[in-house]
């Protein structure tokens, strides 16, 4: 079996015992990256054997985990925080192992997207995840160009050193009044979650260099639909599109009929035809 197990983000207290009794039991550990998990494991006081399986050697080490697990060895999966796979290595060796009918079996606990979410005060029924924006500036702001009409709460990840240029950027294609949410060092002694507009947010990560320690998740309440916008008639107009049509030519008609916007009619589309998760065009 392959164990998917989540670790803390923080707080060493949110170890669930399941995860525990999984990491004793394994025959095998796969650690993003050993010596920042030996100390959870002996704190745990968790002996088993541990291999690491990071970014740069996943795609090289994963055939060889499977031929452990083939011959019948357990193998559990972690990163060096929260629920691997999540911005975080292992994707190819889940993806080896289910297309090799070995059981994966998921451990879940801590982590970062939804312990924010879930504190935010934003909407939580329908959401999206976009990890880390790109590093660079304006692949970062094209990213965004095309998450401007997005109507979901967006979470994002971001790290200490472009937390300040990232809300700044948000601020600029999102608008300064876009309702949002900074979570700061979730589960840890300075926990910090802070709400208001970007605006008021960028003002505040600049205010103090303490604000801009840590690690960080970004919430942004989804976008209002604009003046005007008839949703119910862009929706009604896409399903019959949708009756003899594929999504992205539903999509492109509706937006023309109706005047609203291709891509999150898009994203509706498939929605529709129960295909979200592949995109926008
Ligand atoms: N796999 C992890 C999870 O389940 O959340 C995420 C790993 S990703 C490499 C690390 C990023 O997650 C950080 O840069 C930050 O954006 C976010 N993160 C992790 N721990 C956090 C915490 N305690 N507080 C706020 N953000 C955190």
């Amino acid at each position: 079996m392959l164990y998917v197990v989540a670790t803390p983000i923080g707080n060493r207290g949110d170890i669930s015992q399941r995860a525990v009794d999984v990491l004793r039991g394994v025959d095998v550990i796969a650690a993003e990256d050993t010596r920042h998990s030996r100390p959870l494991l002996a704190h745990l006081g968790i002996a088993t054997p541990l291999i690491a399986l990071h970014e740069h050697n996943e795609r090289r080490l994963a055939p060889r985990l499977l031929r452990r697990l083939e011959a019948g060895e357990s193998v559990a999966l972690i990163s060096d925080a929260g629920t691997p796979l999540i911005s975080d290595p292992g994707y190819p060796l889940v993806e080896r192992a289910r297309g090799a009918a070995i059981t994966v079996v998921p451990v879940p606990g801590p982590c970062a997207l939804v312990c924010a979410l879930s504190a935010s005060g934003l909407p939580s029924e329908r959401f999206v995840f976009e990890g880390f924006l790109p590093a660079k500036g304006p692949a970062r702001r094209a990213r965004l160009g095309e998450l401007g009409g997005e109507r979901r709460t967006l979470i994002f990840y971001e790290s200490s050193h472009r937390i300040g240029a990232m809300l700044a950027d948000l601020r600029e294609g999102f608008g300064p009044g876009r309702g949002a949410v900074v979570a700061r060092e979730l589960t840890k002694k300075f926990e910090t979650i802070r709400g208001g507009s970007l605006a008021e947010l960028c003002e505040w990560i600049a205010s103090a260099e303490e604000h801009r320690r840590g690690e960080f998740v970004v919430l942004v309440r989804g976008a209002e639909p604009a003046a005007g916008e008839d949703l119910g008639e862009q929706e009604r107009v896409l399903g019959i599109l949708l009756e003899t049509l594929g999504p992205r030519e539903a999509a492109t008609l509706a937006a023309r009929i109706t005047g609203g916007r291709r891509n999150p009619l898009y994203r509706r589309a498939l929605e529709l035809r129960g295909e979200a998760g592949e995109g926008v065009c």
